[in-house]
Order: C-alpha cells, then structure tokens, then sequence
C-alpha cells in the first residue's frame, strides 16, 4: 500500500512538471506586410511573452497579413487571436461604419492597449511633380489593398481636395509592393498609413528613382481634423529618410496602432501578454524605433472598443485605471 501510494504520489509530481508543456496553449498575432510597422510589433509581443511561456504556458506566433481591416474581421471569427489595426478601424467596426456599415456594430470587439503613432504618408516621384495631394489627379496612385486600414485614409485625404478614385488611376496592391513599383515606374505615387522609420519608405526612398514624401496638410486638413475625431496631427522625421528629397520633417495627419482582440478570448490569456508588455515597458520600447514616445498612459488612449476584461484585470492590479476613459470599462472586473 506504502509502496503504491508512493508511486501515486510520484506519478502526481512528474504530471505537474509537465503539465505546462502538455497544456501549452498556442496563441497568433494578426500583423500586416513584412516591410511594415505591424509585422515586427508582433514579433516584440510574442518575444516579450515567449520569454514567460514556462510560466503562462502560452506560445504566441505572428502571422504578416493584408492590415487592419483583415486584423480585426480575423479576430471577430475565431481564425485569429490578437490582431493589430488603426485606432479609426477600431472606432469604426465598433460603431458599424465604414467596411463594417453592411453588418453593423462589431460589439465583440475589445481593445487592449494603443502602441505607435501612424502617420498617413503619401510618397510620389520626384519626376510625377506631385508637391500636394491635389496633384494626384490623373496620376497612377496605390490607395492600399482591400483589408489594409491605409485604403480608408487615403480615400477620405482625397476627398477632402475634391478628387476620388475616378479622379486617379488607382492600384489596390499591398503595401510591400508599392516601393518597386515606384522606382520601375509603375506608379506615381502611393498611400501608407504607417509607423516610422520603417523599411517600406526606407526602400522606396532608396532607389534610382527620387522621391518625395508629400505633406498632408492645409486649410483643408483642419476640416477633416475637425470633422474625424481619431485623426491627429502628426509629423514624419526626415531625419529617418535621408535618401528622400525633402530637406525638413513631413507634416500629415496620423492613427495609432492599437491591439485587439475578440470578447471572446480567454481572460488569462489576455492578461498575461498586457502584464509582460506593461511590466517591461522598457524593454519593449527599445524593440523599434517607433516606440519611443511610448508611455503606459498614452498606451490606454486612442481606444474606442471596451478593454478587455484580462487586460481590465491588469490595469487595475497595476493601478493604471485612471488613465481609462470610463466608458471603456464595460465588462465587469470579477
Ligand atoms: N496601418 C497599416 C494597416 O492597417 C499597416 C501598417 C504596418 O504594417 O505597419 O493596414
């Protein structure tokens, strides 16, 4: 009997050292083009909770996708687990407008926390003369590919100067293929909404062709500031881009990238990647460039859809709940 209650007992020891490599949990990151911000923002997720994955027993994957749009439909059907997308997609798959205007409200959609600032940057040859976004008319332009958040952006900047995508003649191919399509002559001109520095305008601003990245502002631009509340003012370094013709930084106006999940996702799951990211806020910010301005309060602004109740959870153990708009705090903490 003493001999089988030690073997029991042993049989209970050896279970729970393995157990967390048996319940692993596998978990993916919607991103975007390998060449964008998104892409290496999931990989500086999944390194930071990685680390941590003997003691929450999650292995999180990063999947390069078509952007924001794709991110948060993904998430909202189960094939994907955390997606990044723009903080105006959030607002607009929240409230059902924009793609979400034919299905409505997407009310199971949460927010988790705001990371970088994106600019809508506008990048046109030298040789096209195109100096404001009004010179876009007639010109070969890409707005960005059906599910990228950039497609949205650049159809409202050409509203606001009175053209649209009868009045160019344009492509909606992904965003890594815009630069080579640029310095073979294929476009003039291309939209992005993005984080930077990043490789995309690096590259596009590296060829035999020169370019110009075009400034977004003007009388204009104030009205649609007015007029959309999640767009900000931003500014371009240019400093990041010395291979670009312009001599002093680019004005536009900009989102954030923001990450998101479904309601539907675990709450220890959630919970466990916004403490291992807040926790070693440093340490994630000297991940990308584009991090620097990165604070844990401008991390909980920008976000329309409610916190989830995992990442809630850990707001509030952290005391970071006052830096919540209260309106996001829709799911009950337990
Ligand atoms: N903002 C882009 C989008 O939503 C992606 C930018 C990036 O990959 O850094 O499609």
């Amino acid at each position: 009997m003493k001999k089988l209650c030690v073997l029991l007992s042993l049989f209970v020891l050896v279970c729970s050292i393995v157990t967390p490599v048996w319940a692993r949990t596998f978990v993916n990151i919607g991103t975007g083009g390998v060449t964008g911000v998104y892409y290496p923002t999931g990989g500086a997720i999944s390194r930071m909770l990685n680390k941590k994955s003997k003691v929450y027993g999650i292995k999180v994957t990063v999947d390069s996708t078509s952007g924001s749009v794709y991110n948060i439909n993904a998430i909202l059907s189960g094939e994907m687990d955390f997606g990044i997308a723009q903080s105006d997609r959030q607002y607009q798959a929240y409230k059902g407008l924009a793609e979400w205007s034919q299905r409505g409200p997407q009310s199971d959609l949460r927010s988790v926390f705001a990371i970088h600032p994106e600019s809508i940057t506008l990048i046109a040859a030298q040789q096209s003369r195109v100096a404001s976004v009004v010179d876009l008319k007639g010109k070969r332009v890409n707005v960005g590919n059906p599910g990228s958040g950039q497609l949205q952006n650049s159809k409202d900047v050409l509203a606001t100067f009175g053209l649209d995508l009868a009045s160019i003649h344009g492509d909606q191919v992904k965003a890594v293929e815009a630069p080579g399509l640029l310095q073979d002559e294929k476009i003039d001109a291309f939209f992005y909404t993005v984080g930077h520095p990043n490789g995309n305008i690096k590259e596009a601003t590296s060829g035999r062709i020169k370019v110009r990245i075009v400034p977004i502002k003007g009388p204009k631009i104030d009205i649609l500031l007015k007029k959309y509340p999640y767009y900000a003012s931003s500014r371009i370094p240019v400093e990041f881009y010395p291979n670009a013709v312009n001599s002093e930084d680019i004005e536009s106006i900009g989102v954030k990238a923001t990450l998101v999940v479904s309601q539907k996702l675990d709450d220890a799951i959630v919970y466990a990647l916004t403490k291992e990211v807040f926790d070693n806020l440093e340490a994630f910010k000297k991940l990308h460039p584009a991090y620097a301005v990165l604070t844990k309060e401008n991390m909980l602004q920008g976000l329309t859809a409610p916190i989830h109740r995992g990442a809630l959870k850990y707001y509030q153990e952290a005391d970071l709940l006052h830096y919540i708009k209260p309106d996001l705090i829709a799911d009950p903490l337990q």
